[in-house]
């Protein structure tokens, strides 16, 4: 495993000999987006995120020079932070968003959300595709497995690569930290139960790539993270 930083942080090329995770720093509040793409070719898009022509360029400037497939988006959870990219993508690519239906009151709000933040959101496309925990995003050799992970907000999911030993956690737990449990669905009991009870069940060298902030690991995170 080779882990290539090009020391801001800002563009992290997680390489491994089967799966490359690019990370990409996106909108105001800084989302993590991870485009994660297998030996074909085909990638899976998580939190796409950009909210501006540059950020749109930046994303699909990296899918045409990697010739890189988009075969799926999914959103970790449905704020409007993580979502903002959408459209885009979804139009661009001829993909439809991937969540979990638990998220449903977020992507009927998601206007009124982005307005209390400043952030106007044209359209918001919703979810046709859903999945629950234990189903498998697969594409050739690539697969992520889906953990659910409520207590930031319902209908969030942690996506699991057991070959390659990473997950990504959303705003579920971050390198020091753990998402907020003051938004609506917010719960904290829930979400240290998510994060003790399903997250923490992985192994200690598993790669957590959350939605904001740096990376950091399951074993570091167990022994260190100040909120649990
Ligand atoms: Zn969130
Ligand atoms: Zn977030």
């Amino acid at each position: 495993m080779v882990i290539i930083d090009n020391f801001t942080n800002e563009k992290l090329v997680f390489i491994t000999d089967m799966i490359v995770v690019q990370k990409f720093v996106f909108n105001s509040f800084g989302v993590n987006t991870y485009v994660v793409s297998g030996k074909n070719h085909e990638c899976i898009i998580v939190d796409p995120a950009c909210m501006n022509l540059k950020e749109e360029k930046e994303l699909s400037g990296y899918i045409h020079d990697n010739h890189l497939t988009p075969v799926m988006t999914v959103n970790t959870h449905f704020h409007v932070d993580h979502i903002l990219g959408n459209s885009f993508v979804c139009e661009t690519y001829g993909l439809k968003p991937i969540a979990h239906k638990n998220g449903k009151l977020f992507w009927e709000t998601a206007r009124e959300f982005g307005s209390v933040y400043g952030l106007a959101i044209q359209q918001v496309i919703k979810p046709e595709l859903f999945v629950e925990e234990g189903d498998v995003l697969k594409s050739g050799d690539l697969e992520l497995r889906v953990l659910y992970t409520p207590g930031h907000a319902d209908g969030s999911i942690s996506l699991v690569n057991d070959s390659q030993k990473f997950v990504i956690t959303g705003d579920v737990l971050f390198y020091g930290s753990i998402g907020r449990t003051d938004l609506p669905t917010g719960d904290y009991d829930l979400l240290k139960e998510s994060i003790e009870q399903k997250l923490f069940t992985l192994p200690g060298d598993y790669a957590v790539l959350p939605g904001h902030g740096p990376e950091t690991t399951i074993g570091y995170e167990k022994l260190n993270n100040p909120f649990l």
